[in-house]
């Protein structure tokens, strides 16, 4: 979107050079009121759903002993979709002020940083649940009040001081504040794909620290925009906004049930 304006402004070579790079700065300034836009959250869903397609049949090749050379393109394929998603959210979130884009490590917000984290009480599986005795609350792609438009993540109703654990290994990508997801932490997994923890009253994870599965990263809080405590559980294609997939089907395929009731894996 920001790439298509640009050009349009460069289009015009017969302009003055000096209003050029007045044009310019005016398309670019123009990003922020296009990032709401229900052009850029079609196109920025469109390549979601490209993504996921291209993962699954990722997954199908593996499965079906497919040779490297097929896997390897079909590997290929999902990257530059994935490439071409992150550059689009990347820019957007930079220009409508998404922490994760303008301050990763979250210093400039004076997050709430707490104890160091805490690695897993015993010896956790490969991945596991994001906190323990909840129920679940809204779900991916509900409508409601509280969202412009659609629930982007999975909600664990606990209460306030709640630990919250990495789901799996991975590396802190960010830890921000102050916005409307409250003190937060995302995560990058080896399979590529980020997990988002929002919400909470307390991080005890620091932007580019390495986690193992079930390590304890913050508390569970009432952060930003909400009504009640909860955990807001997100999992991303990008550690970007307008990236996520649907949460507890990712869980599913990697052996973690997430029931409606109240369990304690
Ligand atoms: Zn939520």
């Amino acid at each position: 979107m920001r790439f298509r304006t640009a050009t349009g402004a460069a289009s015009g070579a017969a302009l003055p050079a000096l209003l050029l790079p007045a044009l310019l700065l005016l398309a670019l300034a123009a990003v922020p009121a296009d990032a709401g836009s229900d052009g850029f959250r079609k196109e920025a869903a469109r390549a979601v759903r490209a993504h996921e397609r291209a993962r699954a049949q990722v997954d199908r090749l593996r499965e079906s002993d497919a040779s490297p050379t097929e896997v390897k393109d079909a590997e290929r394929r999902r990257k530059a979709v994935r490439a071409e998603l992150w550059d689009l959210l990347w820019s957007t979130g930079r220009n409508s002020g998404d922490p994760v884009a303008v301050d990763p490590s979250g210093r400039d917000g004076r997050c709430p940083f707490g104890e160091r984290s805490r690695p897993p009480e015993r010896r956790a599986h490969a991945w596991t649940a994001p906190t323990r005795r909840y129920w679940l609350s809204a779900g991916y792609a509900a409508k409601g009040s509280r969202w412009a438009h659609r629930h982007t993540g999975q909600d664990f109703a606990v209460d306030s001081g709640t630990p919250v654990y990495a789901v799996g290994s991975g590396t802190v990508r960010a830890t921000t504040c102050g916005d409307g997801f409250g003190n937060q932490v995302v995560i990058r997994h080896r399979d590529g794909y980020f997990t988002q923890y929002a919400h909470l009253s307390r991080i005890d994870v620091r932007k580019g620290g390495r986690l193992t599965a079930g390590q304890r990263i913050g508390l569970s809080g009432a952060t930003g925009n909400v009504t009640g405590p909860h955990l807001h559980f997100e999992v991303r294609i990008t550690p970007y906004v307008g990236s996520a997939v649907p949460p507890l089907p990712w869980l599913r395929r990697k052996d973690v049930q997430v029931t409606a009731a109240a369990v304690t894996p």
